[in-house]
């Protein structure tokens, strides 16, 4: 964005509250990025995890859990549901809230959840390539570093519980 929403003047970067911002030359109106909330899902087949192989950049071809943009109007449990039946044709139900975390660029905020598969044979559908069930000690490298970060949470929870 290079021109002020409120009144089409020139953005220029200002250093605000300790951080680079877009702020209108004209009006001051400071333009905030939000990040965008997704949802997923940790879908349990057994002992088996379900992931999708990206169909889309970033990362395409590598593989991830299925998550996707909540809409409005969705909620993130919602979306979360929605998205492995989009992308992998399964029916999930959840159980519980993993956590929510944000990620390098801070452009999401990603809302997981734990869940079972209870209905469905995985196959990729929709912007994934293929959709597949796979033990914890058999998961092919995960397309971002914070899907690692999400599963540490999964395996300290099970721990300490
Ligand atoms: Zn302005």
């Amino acid at each position: 964005m290079n021109f002020c929403p409120k009144c089409a003047g020139t953005l220029e970067e200002r250093i605000l509250e300790g951080k680079t911002r877009q702020a209108c030359t004209v009006c001051d109106f400071v333009f905030y990025r939000d990040p965008k909330p997704v949802a997923g899902v940790l879908a349990f087949k057994g002992e088996k995890l379900l992931l999708i192989q990206r169909g889309n950049e970033p990362k395409l071809g590598q593989w991830s859990f299925p998550t996707g943009y909540v809409d409005i109007g969705d909620t993130p449990m919602e979306t979360a549901v929605r998205e492995a039946k989009e992308e992998a044709d399964v029916d999930v139900e959840l159980d519980r809230l993993l956590g929510v975390y944000s990620n390098e660029n801070r452009t999401v905020v990603l809302i997981i959840y734990v869940g079972r598969v209870v209905a469905g044979t995985p196959a990729g559908r929709a912007e994934a390539l293929d959709a597949r069930l796979f033990t914890l000690d058999t998961l092919p490298e995960l397309a971002f570093d914070h899907d690692y970060h999400i599963l540490e949470d999964l395996f300290h929870q099970n721990t300490d519980s």
